[in-house]
């Protein structure tokens, strides 16, 4: 099985938010045909790509002191890369004409691929990490091919529309979310079926709004019970179908690690949570666009914890180990600002809770306690809310320039998923 959860990536500089949703494909017979014979065809160009550049790396890159009798001489040609291997395509579309019956983008992007996969061995990704050899790809292991680049309205109603491939319907069992754009579409083959796989990018252009009001300003609290508090006392709870969502995950995890390893019923477990974690973050990114979609219609400025200072306290630990997905909410939040000229500023966290927001006493408080009572200026508030608000006073005190330069400092670093394949 394969699960994807791609959930945010930066596309080199651009501020661009980028996230991929996946759907179920009905082609027809002759559609699942013709996709099954371009696999075949797209996997022996791969192959064919990786030997060409296995092989010149054999010619080239022998030690010169190598047994020089059996080592001749190679005819002489650069290094092949991702631009020389694409040159060879109009030829081999003369010399094996039914390739020109594949969509010539869709051939274009195996060389890519030939590339991605030569440069991390070579080079490693972006974290420096390589991986080992390219290895050739049997048949049933090559599951998918991809359309760099979709126009708009490829997809009308329920059908995709793939250059050369036809109208196929797909399975929206959910809508693309307002204000994306179809970047790309993979087509992939498992063993219950075909998939279609689309990459989105909010195509909202980032209005440019010097003129915000640094006066409609708000803060906000990670909460144990809402998901978050402003400083108003707005909360924004979990949705329940989230939390439903999640205590199944919980029932399911047991279930595999009851079940006796390599059985089928464990298999069949298995199955089921890949499915159930990717319901789980479905649904926590959908509710985490929409609070910060309503956070950003109501304020200009948003001041948040910054979760990037070392030593976060334990009562913020523990909220932090309760949902991972606060960070990934502020990532949302703040590019979701950005792109439309508002701002979210960080602030140092600690003492937000115990502080009295009122008169700047300090009410000491452990983590059960859920209220805040000043006895020193009598002030009554609820313990996220008193945080809240003293979040928002410490953004307070920026200047609109000495925040902008914060924001461009302080960047929260993007949770960058990248496709995980897991092998069951
Ligand atoms: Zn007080």
């Amino acid at each position: 099985m394969y699960t994807k959860n791609l959930a945010l990536i930066y596309k080199g500089g651009d501020k661009q938010l980028r996230t991929t949703y996946q759907y179920r494909l009905r082609p027809t017979k002759q559609q699942a045909t013709e996709i099954d014979r371009w696999l075949s065809m797209l996997c022996a160009q791969y192959n064919y790509l990786l030997a060409d550049r296995f092989n010149w790396y054999e010619q080239n890159c022998c030690p010169i002191n190598a047994c020089p009798l059996v080592c001749h001489l190679p005819e002489f040609r650069d290094n092949p890369d991702y631009y020389s291997q694409k040159k060879t395509l109009p030829e081999l579309k003369k010399t094996h004409p039914h390739y020109s019956e594949i969509y010539s983008q869709v051939l274009q992007d195996v060389v890519r691929r030939v590339q991605v996969t030569f440069d991390r061995f070579l080079k490693g990704d972006s974290n420096g990490k390589r991986s080992g050899k390219p290895r050739f790809k049997p048949r049933d292991r090559y599951r998918t091919f991809t359309y760099p680049q979709m126009k708009d309205g490829c997809l009308q109603g329920n059908l995709i529309n793939l250059p050369m491939l036809g109208k196929i319907k797909v399975i929206l069992h959910r809508p693309i979310p307002d204000g994306f754009k179809i970047k790309t579409a993979s087509v992939t083959k498992k063993a219950d079926g075909y998939y279609l796989t689309l990459s989105l990018e909010d195509a909202t252009v980032p209005a440019i709004k010097p003129d915000f009001n640094p006066e409609s300003i708000t803060g906000i609290d990670v909460g144990l019970k809402e998901f978050l508090t402003t400083a108003e006392g707005e909360v924004a709870p979990i949705p329940q179908h989230y939390r439903k969502s999640q205590k199944r995950l919980r029932v399911i995890q047991k279930r595999v690690s009851r079940r006796k390893k390599g059985s089928k019923r464990r298999l069949k477990a298995v199955k089921q949570l890949g499915r159930q974690h990717k319901k789980v973050a479905d649904k926590r990114k959908d509710f985490h666009f929409k609070t910060a979609n309503n956070l950003l219609k109501k304020y200009d400025v948003i001041a948040v914890e910054d979760l990037n200072v070392k030593g976060l306290s334990r009562s913020k630990l523990a909220k932090s180990v309760l949902d991972a997905g606060w960070s990934s909410f502020l990532s949302i939040l703040t590019n979701k600002a950005e792109n439309a000229g508002l701002l979210v500023i960080p602030v140092k966290a600690s003492g937000t809770s115990q502080d009295c927001s009122r008169c700047g006493a300090k009410v000491p408080k452990k983590l059960h306690e859920r209220w805040h009572d000043c006895p020193n200026c009598g002030c009554s508030l609820h313990r996220d809310h008193n945080a809240a608000i003293n979040i928002k006073n410490r953004a307070v005190g920026h200047s609109v320039l000495k925040a902008k330069s914060l924001l461009s400092n302080s960047r929260i670093v993007l949770e960058a998923y990248t496709y995980h394949e897991v092998e069951v």
